[in-house]
């Protein structure tokens, strides 16, 4: 079955000191907790601190981008193969803020996505409507055309190391979640998008997170829906006790 999976998404918060405190603290209150992976992904700079800080429990490292180049003249870029040097095991695509600030399309995460895989890195690709496409009510076409353009030449083992986090762009930040059944309905939306690309075993296979202000008092009732496998926790990821509380509702 599928794997449920809990991941943190740090944004620009967070000093390598902070960060060797936080999984020090956080260690503990989630050890034995492994009906769902733990994953925290963080600044580039905390990357390190982090892997270390982590050995030996059951927190995985993530970063929040990759860029699709090996190296080269990309200032102020990382790539996949030195996220894994420094033992970088996930890492985020396509999250809005990268579409939304920094210029990124369907085209760019789809490469960003196909070079973390090629270099052996957990993708969560993100994607969702914006309000005014919900209030449009197209919601479905937006999050099924997302799917099928950012998973454009990826293959099905390759898809195996894909995790999809369904996330409305409304709903991030903002303190306004989806409700359950809107999160449910999506993530179901997006299940058959990947039917209809991979077949049903792998759709019935692919862990899809909701993330949009989930945090310790929604997270329980989220994460009860059959089409939601998890969570993408920006806010509530910064402090260890509403982190905790969502590890435990997924447990
Ligand atoms: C996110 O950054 O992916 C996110 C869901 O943020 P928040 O939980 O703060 O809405």
């Amino acid at each position: 079955m599928r794997r449920t999976v809990i991941a943190g998404n740090w944004k620009m918060n967070m000093t390598p000191d902070a960060t060797r405190a936080f999984i020090t603290e956080l260690a503990p209150m989630v050890e034995g907790m492994n009906k769902c992976d733990i994953v925290l992904c963080v600044p580039y700079v905390d990357i390190g601190p982090a892997v270390d800080a982590a050995r030996g429990t059951n927190i995985h490292i993530g970063a929040e981008n990759v860029h699709f180049a090996k190296s080269g003249a990309y200032t102020g870029e990382i790539s996949a193969q030195m996220l894994c040097a420094v033992g970088t095991e996930y890492v985020i695509v396509g999250h809005s803020e990268r579409r939304q600030y920094f210029g990124e399309t369907d085209t760019t995460v789809n490469l960003r996505a196909k070079a973390a895989l090629d270099a052996g890195l957990k993708v969560i690709l993100c994607l969702g409507d914006v309000k005014e496409e919900r209030l449009a009510g197209i919601t479905d076409e937006v999050v099924r055309m997302q799917t099928k353009l950012d998973l454009a030449g990826i293959d099905a083992e390759q898809l195996k190391s894909v995790i999809i986090a369904y996330e409305p762009v409304w709903a991030i930040g903002t303190g306004l979640t989806a409700t359950p059944e809107q999160a449910d309905e999506t993530c179901g939306v997006i299940r058959h998008a990947i039917a209809e690309l991979y077949g049903e075993e792998a759709a019935e296979e692919i862990t899809i997170q909701y993330g949009g202000s989930m945090n310790d008092q929604n997270a329980e009732e989220l994460l009860s829906k059959v089409n939601v496998d998890g969570g993408l926790i920006g806010g509530a990821s910064l402090k260890c006790d509403k982190f905790t509380a969502i590890v435990t509702a997924a447990n």
